[in-house]
């Protein structure tokens, strides 16, 4: 039996890249897995096959997390239907890529709303519960564009930071509960959201990094995977990079 066996996790953005291979990497680690997904629902029906076939419980819901409501609904339901939740991974996550100069409010506002307040109404909802049972272990996806800043993602980075500071001010409040609240920072990683980058572009972004290759999803995976376990009891309130040693 597993470290984390009967425990429940909760990712945002589940059906696709990232968010997808971390629900089978946690599912083998042991959780029951509760996941929303923005629009694709034969994507997350598949992943909730995929999590069953591995003996977990699994329980997809469509949920926009840039919508507070939407979320502790969600996350209420997982409690119903799987238990409390231990681990919360916010992985949703959009680009809408555009120089200051022709970025529309839309752009900036849609990406923040996605990003960042995704994240806020992630944490605040699952929180209160961890804080009553004295454990439990929060993961936020932020970017290399989120340390480093980016060209043409000023909402982009602008979100990713932000989540980086919410996080560290989060371990911060509530590290005496026993919560635990890190950060993963991804470099290129290839999924459906560097599929939409120009090819040229990726072909001189592998250039900037050391291992010369874009990375994958299962690589981001594991790093969260380790964050969740005990193996990561002392960490808390940190930033890790999996970026293949990009220079930006
Ligand atoms: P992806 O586009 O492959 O998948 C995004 C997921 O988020 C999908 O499951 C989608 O349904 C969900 N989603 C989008 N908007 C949502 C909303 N409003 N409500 C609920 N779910 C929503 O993305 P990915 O590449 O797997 O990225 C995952 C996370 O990692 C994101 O936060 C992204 O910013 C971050 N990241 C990715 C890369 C990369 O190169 N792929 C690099 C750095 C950081």
């Amino acid at each position: 039996m597993s470290e984390n066996s009967q425990r429940v996790a909760l990712i945002t953005g589940g059906s696709r890249g990232i968010g997808r291979a971390t629900a089978l990497r946690l599912a083998r680690d042991g959780y029951d897995i509760a996941f929303c997904y923005a629009s694709d629902g034969s994507a997350a029906e598949l992943l909730e096959k995929e999590l069953t076939a591995l003996g977990r419980r699994a329980l997809g819901v469509r949920a926009d997390v840039a919508d507070g409501a939407a979320v502790r609904e969600l996350v209420a339901r997982t409690e119903r239907e799987l238990g409390p939740v231990d681990l919360a991974v916010a992985s949703a996550g959009i680009t809408r890529d555009n120089p200051l100069l022709l970025m529309t409010d839309e752009q900036w506002h849609s990406v923040l709303d996605v990003n960042l307040d995704g994240v806020y109404h992630l944490s605040r909802s699952v929180v209160y519960e961890m804080m009553k049972r004295k454990s439990g272990t929060i993961v936020n996806l932020s970017s290399v564009a989120g340390v480093h800043g980016h060209a043409a993602q000023s909402n982009y980075a602008a979100s990713k930071a932000g989540i980086i500071a919410f996080s560290k001010s989060l371990a911060q409040e509530v590290g005496r509960y026993g919560i635990r609240v890190n950060v993963v920072a991804p470099g290129f990683i290839e999924t459906d959201m560097t599929a939409a980058v120009d090819e040229k572009f990726l072909k001189d972004a592998r250039k900037q990094i050391a291992l010369r290759r874009l990375g994958t999803a299962d690589e981001v995976a594991d790093l969260v995977s380790f964050l969740a376990s005990d193996r990561a009891a002392y960490v808390t309130g940190s930033v890790f990079h999996v970026d293949g040693g990009i220079r930006l």
